[in-house]
């Protein structure tokens, strides 16, 4: 094998323009290592947000690990957490998986399989495991290092660049939806920031489980995409507009079941006003950051739940192989690009409005 491989590297936090495409060594491969022949990482926007510097700390799971006592996200990083590929070596203490497998990869690696989180069927949680392409490098290369833990065979019918949405892309959505969200047959669906990589899977999957769907969109282009995708109405509105009038007269006054929130604390309040009594909020999501005033008041007079809805487990990764394999939902991929064009997908995510789903890289 070539010990050097093409790779998208930062140096430092800052715009687009630190992606830097450069050869680099292949990583070499510990004992619970496996070494992964990228085909395709999905761009998350949680890579931009970590490029720029919003999100400078290693997680919590890395900085237990005792040879590791910097807090502080290391240079030169890879980014990319969205993976699929091909095995391509496997460490000594590796079972399960051989040379040749087609895998697609959850974000995070290292569970411990012991805690409470790893022993209840939330490992997404377990505070040993840590993140792919923000504590250890990613998959804007051409192979990195995952482990057993995280990984999913991928069926023979399914694309590996499709099989790369399977985990931070769709397996996020259906924990929204079904988990969290607990969306009923009949039930409405309100999905904001819904023309990205989450929430144009989540109208796939709000409509797969029998819901009446309304999305939020910025432009009417948007808009004729969403009702391509299913939604029963689109909401055409900028991202400070309270939209939240439109959505109570969309349901007889009523508002809507469950509200998946994608977008965050420029729009809560206006979930907030959506809501039906008894309706239950999935935050899953935050673009800009920032804080809310409102008035707990009305959580508790609608009756409401607010819950956290994070990142997926093997099995939510593992239902969207299954979904993706008898094409109950389709990926929706905006553009497939090279290693090379990692900087312009970034600059474009920043400064467009125009994008259809998710962008991936492929080697
Ligand atoms: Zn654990």
């Amino acid at each position: 094998m070539n010990e050097k491989m093409l790779a998208v590297q930062i140096n430092s936090f800052g715009g687009p323009e630190v992606l830097k495409i450069e050869y680099i060594p292949i990583p070499k491969v510990g004992p619970k290592d496996i070494l992964l022949k990228i085909s395709a990482c999905g761009i998350d926007r949680k890579d931009l947000l970590i490029r720029n510097g919003t999100i400078r700390k290693k997680s919590a799971g890395y900085r237990s690990s005792a040879s590791q006592i910097r807090n502080e996200i290391e240079f030169p990083l890879v980014l990319g957490a969205e993976i699929a590929g091909v095995i391509a070596e496997i460490g000594s203490e590796i079972s399960g998986f051989k040379v040749g497998d087609r895998v697609a990869s959850l974000p995070r690696r290292g569970h411990c399989g012991q805690c409470l989180y790893c022993h209840t069927g939330r490992s997404e949680s377990c505070t040993k495991s840590w993140f792919i392409g923000q504590d250890s490098n990613g998959g804007y290369a051409e192979y990195t290092l995952v482990g057993a833990d995280s990984l999913c065979l991928v069926p023979e019918k399914v694309d590996l660049i499709h099989a790369s949405l399977s985990a931070a892309c769709i397996g996020t959505m259906i924990r929204a939806i079904r988990d969290v969200g607990a969306v009923q047959i009949g039930e409405s669906v309100l999905i904001t920031g819904a023309s990205g990589g989450l929430g144009a899977h989540g109208i796939a999957l709000a409509k797969l489980s029998g819901a009446f769907v309304i999305a939020i969109a910025s432009s009417e282009l948007k808009a004729d995409f969403l009702r391509s995708l299913g939604a029963d109405e689109v909401i055409v509105a900028n991202r400070r507009e309270d939209w939240s009038s439109k959505v109570l007269h969309l349901t007889n006054g009523r508002g809507v079941d469950v509200g998946i929130d994608i977008v965050g604390a420029s729009n809560f309040k206006f979930v907030l006003k959506s809501m039906a009594l008894y309706g239950r909020i999935a935050c899953v999501g935050e673009i800009e950051g920032g804080s809310v005033d409102f008035m707990p008041a009305i959580i508790l007079l609608k009756r409401l739940k607010v819950l956290g809805s994070y990142a997926p487990g093997i099995e939510h990764m593992s239902k969207a192989l299954d979904l993706l394999e008898k094409k109950n939902i389709h990926p929706i991929i905006d553009s497939i690009l090279e290693l090379s064009k990692a900087s312009d997908a970034h600059l474009r995510m920043e400064t467009k409005s125009d994008i259809k789903g998710r962008i991936v890289l492929c080697p």
